[in-house]
């Protein structure tokens, strides 16, 4: 049905509503490549507007799409019709508790802005997705962002201690507790994050802090072998050093970002492995030559440390060149953030070698091998419906691998639209009916970002 238009502009003030063709289709996308437009996009200034909001989509029965920044990767934001609701006027940095290590933030506000303000009283907010600069701490939780760092410090859902959030039915609840320890009734907080907009708006979100680490140490291997260059990483987390990051690149990444940046990177090894080591000073030169260390041992022919912060961005420069680097091979990509436990990465880059070749593709990995999380980009032509055909039924076919070498479909990007048709594979016909049941429970009518995970909603992965 059409929106009461005048009812939520009266709830949020008439300036804070669009409803303009132009000003929707502004709001039509998100990071995928999916687009559909809203009837409206409110945003409200706090719990108490968007509880009345939603309220009123009960009373009459049309859908709400939490949006933060619209860097998700899967259209988890995207509108069917209905109300957008967009939440970066709920951007308060409320308190920063140096004494008890925590911190309660506003949704809207944008994750590396809230890292920096945390950096001044000495503190470390981990979680690190790619999109730092410009995604929300409300998009983080509802999609349980994570990054490099995961292998160290873990995820979102790890710093998580509480919520206030508005059910799908309007009423305006707290999740969890400020203490580290809390067992009082169902752990609501660790049910909604990652809950992509399906069961509440946060409004308020608790998180915990740890203290900075003191330094840190770069450095790159290279390896003759994909399996020396995960012999390597496993050895080192054998010698009880966790990097704060590993990150692999595989031959094809390599050639492709020497192609694009000229920096002398080594084309000839199958794998490249940047490192980072961090914490108190006093180790890390022992730790960083102890890493160099046991990666020559499995085979590195090349190893190279940065001494300098100029040199570490040097060595960082092709982890984040590969993006544009990608671009060169072919203009479209499924990029897939498939993830396996680590001593299985050599069996998956084998199985998408073969996958390559039987469906004529190039196929890119790279990614987060300490936690096993390896982005597999597959390139085709956006012009060229065959390849394209191609690409879609290897990214069927990599989700049947991975499944079957005790692996996720999704590490970091979720489910949304793009991966609901898949979801059933990972969790089971019945897994999927208990999550059906819960989302049931708490939104009786459907009203919060319905046609996300559970139903497949074709009209969107075919436009
Ligand atoms: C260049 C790039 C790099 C990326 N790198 C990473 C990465 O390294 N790791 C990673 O995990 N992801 C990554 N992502 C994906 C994306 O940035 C994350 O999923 C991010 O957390 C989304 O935040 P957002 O504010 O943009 O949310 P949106 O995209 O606006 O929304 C995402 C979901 O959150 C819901 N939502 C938003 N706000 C709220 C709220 N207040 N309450 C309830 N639900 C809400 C929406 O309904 C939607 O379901 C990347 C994306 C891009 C474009």
């Amino acid at each position: 049905m059409s929106l009461p238009f005048s009812l939520i502009e009266a709830i949020v003030g008439r300036e804070n509503f669009l409803k303009s063709p132009e000003e929707l289709h502004c709001y039509s996308f998100d990071a995928s490549r999916m687009r559909s437009v809203p009837e409206g996009v409110a945003f409200p200034a706090d719990a108490a507007q968007i509880s009345a909001l939603v309220k009123l989509a009960n009373t009459h029965r049309f859908a709400v799409y939490p949006r933060g920044a619209a860097s998700g990767m899967v259209g988890a934001c995207l509108p069917r019709g209905g109300l957008t609701i967009v939440t970066n006027r709920l951007n308060r940095i409320v308190e920063i508790d140096g004494d008890n290590m925590t911190a309660t933030v506003e949704p809207g506000v944008i994750t590396g802005e809230f890292q920096k303000a945390v950096a001044q009283y000495g503190l470390f907010y981990p979680p690190d997705p790619a999109s730092l600069a410009f995604s929300t701490l409300g998009g983080n939780v509802a999609m349980c962002s994570g990054g490099p760092r995961a292998v160290k410090y873990g995820v979102t859902r790890d710093y998580l201690l509480g919520l206030e959030m508005v059910l799908p039915t309007g009423e305006i609840i707290r999740t969890g507790t400020r203490t580290m320890k809390g067992v009082v009734g169902y752990d609501m907080t660790r049910l909604m994050v990652g809950s992509e907009g399906t069961l509440g708006i946060f409004t308020s979100i608790l998180v915990r802090l740890i203290p900075a680490p003191q330094s840190v140490r770069t450095l790159t291997a290279a390896f003759p072998t994909l399996e020396s260059s995960v012999e390597a990483i496993c050895a080192i987390l054998k010698a009880r050093i966790i990097p704060s990051t590993i990150e692999l690149m595989d031959q094809a990444t390599l050639c492709a970002v020497e192609n694009h940046l000229h920096i002398g990177l080594p084309v000839e090894a199958e794998a490249m492995v940047l490192l980072e080591v961090d914490g108190p000073e006093i180790v890390l030169e022992g730790e960083a030559a102890r890493v160099e260390e046991v990666c020559r041992a499995a085979g590195a022919t090349r190893t190279e440390a940065a001494r300098s912060e100029e040199e570490r961005s040097r060595l960082w420069q092709a982890r984040r060149s590969i993006s544009p680097a990608l671009g060169r091979i072919r203009p479209g990509k499924l990029n897939e953030d498939v993830t396996v436990p680590r001593t299985r990465i050599p069996e998956l880059v084998r199985s998408i070698r073969t996958l390559a070749k039987k469906h004529d593709l190039t196929i890119v990995c790279f990614g987060h091998a300490g936690d096993g999380n390896i982005h597999t980009n597959i390139m085709f032509d956006t012009q060229d419906e065959g390849e394209r055909r191609r690409a879609a039924k290897a990214v069927e076919e990599l989700f049947g691998i991975v499944l079957a070498l005790q692996g996720t479909i999704s590490g970091e990007h979720g489910v949304g639209i793009a991966k609901s048709p898949f979801i059933e594979q990972e969790v089971g016909k019945e897994g999927l009916e208990a999550m059906r049941r819960i989302k049931k429970a708490l939104d009786p009518l459907n009203i919060m970002n319905p046609g996300k995970m559970f139903v497949p909603d074709r009209t969107f992965l075919d436009g």
